[in-house]
């Protein structure tokens, strides 16, 4: 499982709600996970668009 990193979005498929990560995470074994509308946020790739 990938961390989250400074400057990684991660997005609601159902409602549309983004969030950008402003720190990365530096725990040991933790496992964060980003929720909305009772699912997982997805990650979302920089550059998608050129
Ligand atoms: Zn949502």
């Amino acid at each position: 499982m990938s961390k989250p990193y400074q400057g990684d979005t991660f997005k609601c498929e159902s409602c549309g709600m983004e969030i950008e990560v402003k720190a990365p995470c530096n725990c040991d074994s933790g496992d964060p996970i980003f929720a909305c509308c009772g699912t997982s946020m997805k990650k979302q790739t920089a550059a998608a668009s050129a």
